[in-house]
């Protein structure tokens, strides 16, 4: 068999794996999840190449960013990673450990769980765009503080307007309250559809809150069942 050939079957196989994982963990066995392969088409107006480039742009005047005090302690910045024309976008809170020592979101424990959820999704990490509220780690992952949001903020939102993706998923109280400009606890807010500068934004719980309190992983399928009716009616372009 050819090589290429035998990856591709191993790489299906532990898609498939990864996606019953997820759901069995929730106690959904026989449900088929998902965008189907169509649906991870583009509707191309402009080239990734050209998508890409713009994002490369603003990496660069972030350059060695001393914004904020969080340089003093970073290793390295993380930026943003994945698909620059994606239909969908996920936005966490800060990079941790193994991402300030990678410089890309959402690499550690927290981003293995939501590549799992992504699979169940019938999503690859490739497919969607991953970035944070902030670029660099806090000090022993302490909450963002005010200064630190509003240096990295003007980069998030150019960063999504690059991207504009159909729909925007918000991780957790700090990017879902730092997009919305909103007070309110992500358990109120989760499960309805917001809206960012013109984009919808479902929010959700962060994958680290799943970690320590894996019953809400129900409420984030439902969370994420949501966004896949909704980039299914967005249609596939
Ligand atoms: N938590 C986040 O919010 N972002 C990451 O990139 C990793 C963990």
């Amino acid at each position: 068999m050819p090589e290429q050939f035998a990856n591709e079957i191993r790489d299906t196989l532990a898609a498939a794996r990864s996606q019953f994982e997820y759901l069995s963990d929730l106690g959904i066995e026989s449900q088929v999840a998902g965008l189907s392969e169509s649906n991870h088409g583009q509707q191309c107006f402009e080239t990734d190449a050209d998508m890409q480039a713009a994002l490369d742009t603003i990496r660069k005047e972030l350059g060695d960013c001393q914004r904020c005090g969080l340089a003093a302690s970073r290793t390295k910045l993380a930026y943003g990673v994945g698909n620059p024309n994606a239909r969908l976008v996920l936005v966490g809170e800060a990079p941790g450990r193994e991402e300030d020592l990678k410089g890309e979101p959402f690499v550690g424990e927290a981003g293995q769980l939501l590549d799992r959820i992504l699979l169940a999704m019938g999503l690859q990490r490739q497919d969607v765009y991953l970035c944070n509220v902030l670029k660099c780690r806090p000090p022993n992952d302490r909450d963002p503080q005010p200064d630190e949001m509003a240096s990295c903020e003007a980069f998030l939102s150019r960063q999504i307007a690059t991207v504009r993706p159909q729909v925007i998923i918000g991780l957790g109280d700090f990017a879902v309250q730092s997009l919305l400009k909103s007070k309110e606890s992500i358990s109120r807010l989760r499960g309805a559809w917001q809206d960012y500068q013109g984009i919808p934004l479902m929010p959700t719980y962060h994958p680290a809150y799943l970690l320590r309190n894996p019953e809400g992983k129900r409420d984030v399928w439902e969370d994420m069942k949501e966004v896949l009716r909704r980039l299914n009616a967005d249609g596939a372009g």
